[in-house]
Order: C-alpha cells, then sequence, then structure tokens
C-alpha cells in the first residue's frame, strides 16, 4: 500500500505534501501508469514569502497537485508551526528520479527552459547517464509567454507526444505558465515546474557539495556562487523570524 501522501501541511498558506523524494516520485510513477495528470510545484521559503507579500500569488502555487518542500526555511517553518515535514525534498533530485522511471518505463520526456542551449546540453547529460531516457523535445525559456510564440511552444511540446513536461522557468513564472496552459497539453501527465534544475542537469550551475546540502546549508553555498541572489535570500531571514512572530501571535 502507498502511505497516503495527500495529507497538506499548510505553511503560511501554501500547502505542502508531507511526502519524501521516493514517496513523490512513486505517486507520479504510479499516477503515469494510471493515466492521472499531475501538476508538481518545488516552492522554497523565497516563494512562500512571495505569496505572503503578494497573496494574489497563493492560488497559482497552490493549483497544484504535488507540492513538495524545496527549501530547508519551509521544513523549519513547518516545525515551528506544531506541523513537521518529514524533510526537504530537492525538485532536482525530484526531477532525476522521474527521469530514471520515465527511461524504464518508456514515458517520453520533454524539457523546456533556460537560456537558448541549456535544454539540449542537459538532454545530451541526462542521456549519457540514464540508459534508453526517452527525451523527445527541448526548448529553451526565453519566449514570449503568451500570443503565438507561446502557441508554437505548445504545439511542439503536444507534437513531440511527451507525457512528463519539465517547466524550468523560475517561480513564479513557471507556475503561472503551467496553470494557463496545462489544459492545452492534453497528452502530457506530469507537469513539473523545477526552477534551475535543467542548469544543474547541463553543468551550467553546479549544485553545493554534499556537506552543504547536508547541514541544510545549500542557500548559502549558492548565496557564495550567485552574490547577485542576495536581494532574493534576504527574504529567507524575513520568512523565518516572520514566522516566530506568526506563531507568538498564537496562529497556525
Ligand atoms: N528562465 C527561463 N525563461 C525566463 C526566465 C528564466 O527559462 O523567461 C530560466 C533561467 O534561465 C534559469 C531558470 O529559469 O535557468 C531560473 O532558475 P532559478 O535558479 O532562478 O530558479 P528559481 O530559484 O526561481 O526556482
Amino acid at each position: 500500500m502507498m502511505p497516503d501522501t495527500r495529507t497538506k501541511i499548510n505553511v503560511r498558506g501554501v500547502c505542502f505534501d508531507n511526502v519524501t523524494l521516493a514517496e513523490a516520485a512513486m505517486r507520479l510513477r504510479e499516477s503515469v501508469s494510471q493515466g492521472r495528470t499531475e501538476t508538481v510545484f518545488t516552492p522554497n521559503s523565497e516563494i512562500v514569502q512571495a505569496c505572503i507579500d503578494d497573496p494574489s500569488l497563493y492560488p497559482v502555487v497552490n493549483a497544484s497537485t504535488l507540492t513538495i518542500p524545496d527549501g530547508i526555511g519551509v521544513v523549519k517553518a513547518a516545525r515551528i508551526l506544531g506541523t513537521p515535514l518529514k524533510g526537504k525534498v530537492a525538485g532536482v533530485e525530484l526531477g532525476r528520479e522521474v527521469l530514471a522511471f520515465a527511461a524504464e518505463d518508456k514515458i517520453p520526456v520533454y524539457l523546456l527552459g533556460g537560456k537558448p542551449g541549456v535544454a539540449e546540453t542537459a538532454a545530451d547529460k541526462l542521456r549519457g547517464e540514464i540508459a534508453n531516457l526517452p527525451i523527445v523535445g527541448t526548448g529553451d525559456g526565453y519566449f514570449e509567454k503568451t500570443g503565438s510564440a507561446n502557441d508554437t511552444v505548445i504545439e511542439k511540446i503536444n507534437a513531440s507526444g511527451a507525457e512528463i513536461l519539465f517547466v524550468c522557468l523560475g517561480a513564479p513564472l513557471q507556475e503561472k505558465w503551467i496553470i494557463e496552459n496545462r489544459d492545452r497539453m492534453p497528452r502530457v501527465r506530469v507537469f513539473l515546474g523545477l526552477g534551475g534544475s535543467l542548469d544543474v542537469y547541463a553543468g551550467t550551475v553546479k549544485r553545493a557539495p554534499a556537506l552543504f546540502i547536508h547541514l541544510g546549508l545549500e542557500w548559502f553555498y549558492r548565496l557564495l556562487r550567485e552574490p547577485r541572489r542576495i536581494g532574493r535570500m534576504m527574504q529567507l531571514p524575513k520568512f523565518y523570524f516572520g514566522t516566530w512572530m506568526y506563531k507568538l501571535n498564537g496562529k497556525k
């Protein structure tokens, strides 16, 4: 029996699934095999804070069927609020698990996002790492997200026969794009909003060494590598201390 992975945990208004990496991957594999459609979002605390600052984002970020906590800040906040999550589930790792079962089950995959050439490089590298990986198309993420340019991207995805679609445009752009367009891609069973994952698969951005990940300091490593993220990362202490205030004020 699959564990009940559908109980949501509310972290400051964003509803997360309390799942491990393996449970999330197992659920998606089952959904594809049973013909269910899934929309997977991977918010970190920056995105939750963005929702707090602009509540019009809540319906966008909560429009998924599976939401994993892709950040240690979200996991800490859930604990502060007295509703702990099992742990961080990195979107980039879930993406790899999905690719692994796509190869075994022969499910066609499409990679969308990143600068021109990044999705192709990612596809080449992934094909080298995962035997028989059926990547049926790639496209960069720098297209007009409305009108005929957008229509062309959707036609290309539909023509490829893809059933799993990686959408790596950054948050909350990718979430908006997925919910606005998912009904136009009826063959796609799994939509994944995976931020900068294609950059990691392509090798253009390195993930933190295991020790940083283990210590919950991946965000710090990222800041060292990409100092321009400082503005975005200032959302982390705001979110953390804001969650304590929220708790101390007796809210849940
Ligand atoms: N990106 C894109 N199209 C856009 C804007 C951004 O494909 O119109 C890509 C960008 O090249 C990068 C990813 O989206 O690969 C965003 O990565 P980031 O690590 O910033 O993701 P986040 O942390 O926002 O999830």
